[in-house]
C-alpha cells in the first residue's frame, strides 16, 4: 500500500478546503470524519463534470459516504469507489420535497409563463412556457422552482407546474427513475427501505395516502411495479406503494450476509487470506527493487497451512502471480459468508528507513474492530514494533460484508524490516499469532 499515506496527506488538505466550503453551505452534506461527507439527501445525481450539461453517471443515496477530492464553482468532485469518481451540486442537495425525490418532471399548467434567470419576477425573462410544456425540477424554495434550462438553471413560479411522478429518465444505477432498472421480477428479490420515515402509499403516487412511515433498512415482499412505483407487502401483510428511487433491491440470500454468522470455533470458520497484489499491480518496493506482491504471497502460503492444521476453511483470493482485481476479492468473502476476511500487505514510507513496524486496519467499526483488536493484541509478540489498530479506507474491506481486516506486516523499504520480511520464521511467527488469535476471536 504505497500510496496510502499520499492519499491520506491529499485527504487531509482536501479536508481543510472541504471544511471552508461546508461551513458556508451547511446544509445536507455533513462531515462523518477526516476523508469523507454523508449525503443527506434521498437522491443525488452524480454527475461526469462540475456543471448540470454533464451527463448523470450515478445516483447517489442518503446516508451514502463520499470522500470529497475536488471542489469547483461549487461543485464537488467525489469518489464513488476505487476507479470511479463524479461531480455533485452543493447547492441541489437541500432536503425538499422535490429535491429529495431526485429530478422530477412538471407540467406547466398556463400559457405564457416566464422563465425567470433568478427566483424573483423582478428578474429578466429568459422566455416564456406554453402550457403542457415539461420541465425538470431541480429543486423547490418556497413559491420557486428551480428547473434545467439548457445548460444551465432558470426559476419559475411553483403555481405554474404542475408536478408529475416521472423521474428525469438518465441515471444508470439501479436506485433511479430509469424505468429500465426498474425490479420486474419478484423470483428471489425483496424491496429494501434506504432512510427512516419512507411512505407506504395507498396509491402509486407521491400524493396518495400514507398508510405506514416505514424504518430504513424494512425488507418488503415486491408484488409489481406500477410506473415508476413499486407494490409492496410488509411483514405484518399491509399492501402499499413506495417509490422506486428509495429504496435498493436484494436478492433474498444476500440479506443473509448483512448479518454474519460467526463460527463458534476455528475449525468451523472460513477464513477468505488476501494476498495483496499480484501480476502487473507489484505493490510497493524494497529498497533493492523487490516487488511487496512476492512477499504477501509467502507469508499468506504459510499462514494458510497454520489455517487448515488448526481445521478452519480456508479460501486464498490468489495463489499465484496474478492480476486480481479489488472488488472481487472482497466478493469472496460476502460470497462464501466468510467468517473472517484478511488482506496480507507490507507498507511503505515516502523516503526509505523513515518508518517501521506493523499496522492493523479496519473499516466498519461495528464488524471489523473487535477482529482488528484480537489480532493486533497477539501482534505484541512480533520481533517489530506494533503501531496499533488504524480505521483504513480500503476497498477491499469497505465492500466487504463479512469481519475483515488488512494487515501492513512491516515496512518494506526498512532494511530492518525487509530482513523480516523475506524470512520464513517471520512468516511462521505472524502464522502463529494469527492462529492463536483467532482461536480466542471464534471461543
Ligand atoms: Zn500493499
Amino acid at each position: 500500500m504505497k500510496t496510502f499515506l499520499h492519499k491520506l496527506w491529499q485527504w487531509r488538505l482536501w479536508l481543510i478546503v472541504g471544511l471552508a466550503i461546508l461551513g458556508s453551505i451547511g446544509t445536507t452534506i455533513v462531515m462523518a470524519n477526516s476523508q469523507q461527507v454523508v449525503v443527506q439527501a434521498n437522491v443525488l445525481n452524480v454527475r461526469k463534470g462540475p456543471g448540470l450539461a454533464y451527463d448523470v453517471t450515478a445516483q447517489v443515496n442518503k446516508g451514502q459516504r463520499l470522500t470529497v477530492i475536488d471542489e469547483r464553482n461549487e461543485w464537488y468532485e467525489v469518489r464513488l469507489s476505487e476507479t470511479e469518481v463524479g461531480w455533485v451540486a452543493s447547492w441541489l442537495i437541500k432536503n425538499t420535497e422535490v429535491s429529495a425525490t431526485s429530478n422530477r418532471i412538471g407540467l406547466v399548467n398556463e400559457g405564457s409563463t416566464p422563465l425567470y434567470v433568478s427566483n424573483n419576477t423582478g428578474a429578466k425573462q429568459l422566455k416564456q412556457l406554453n402550457a403542457g410544456d415539461k420541465v425538470t425540477v431541480l429543486y423547490q424554495e418556497g413559491d420557486w422552482l428551480e428547473v434545467k434550462y439548457e445548460d444551465s438553471v432558470a426559476w419559475l413560479l411553483t403555481s405554474k407546474v404542475k408536478l408529475t411522478d416521472q423521474v428525469e429518465s438518465t441515471a444508470k444505477t439501479t436506485n433511479t427513475g430509469d424505468s429500465s432498472s426498474l425490479l420486474t421480477k419478484s423470483s428471489n428479490q425483496v424491496v429494501i427501505i434506504d432512510t427512516d420515515n419512507t411512505a407506504l402509499r395507498e396509491q402509486p403516487n407521491a400524493e396518495a395516502t400514507v398508510v405506514q412511515k416505514l424504518a430504513a433498512k424494512t425488507a418488503l415482499t415486491y408484488l409489481k411495479t406500477v410506473n415508476q412505483w413499486y407494490q409492496v407487502k410488509t411483514a405484518a401483510g399491509k399492501t402499499g406503494y413506495v417509490a422506486s428511487w428509495v429504496v435498493s433491491i436484494a436478492d433474498k440470500s444476500t440479506l443473509d450476509d448483512t448479518m454474519p454468522k460467526i463460527a463458534s470455533n476455528l475449525a468451523e470458520a472460513t477464513i477468505v487470506l488476501d494476498p495483496g497484489h499480484g501480476g502487473n499491480d507489484v505493490g510497493a518496493l524494497s529498497q533493492t527493487s523487490k516487488y511487496e506482491k512476492s512477499y504477501t504471497l509467502a507469508v499468506a502460503n504459510v499462514i494458510e497451512n497454520k489455517l487448515k492444521d488448526a481445521g478452519a476453511n480456508v479460501v486464498m483470493t490468489r495463489t499465484d502471480d496474478s492480476f486480481v482485481d479489488l472488488a472481487p476479492r472482497a466478493q469472496a468473502a460476502n460470497k462464501l459468508k466468510a467468517d473472517a476476511f484478511i488482506s496480507l500487505h507490507f507498507d511503505s514510507s515516502e523516503t526509505a528507513n523513515s518508518a517501521t513496524g506493523t499496522t492493523t486496519y479496519f473499516y466498519h467499526d461495528n464488524r471489523d474492530k473487535k477482529l482488528a483488536q484480537v489480532l493486533n493484541e497477539q501482534f505484541n509478540n512480533l520481533p517489530l514494533t506494533n503501531r496499533g489498530i488504524e480505521y483504513g479506507n480500503f476497498q477491499v474491506l469497505r465492500d466487504n460484508q463479512r469481519p475483515a481486516v488488512l494487515l501492513e506486516l512491516g515496512y518494506i523499504n526498512n532494511s530492518k524490516d525487509f530482513s523480516y520480511i523475506t524470512k520464513s520464521s517471520y512468516y511462521n511467527k505472524v502464522a502463529n499469532d494469527i492462529v492463536i488469535a483467532l482461536t480466542n476471536y471464534f471461543k
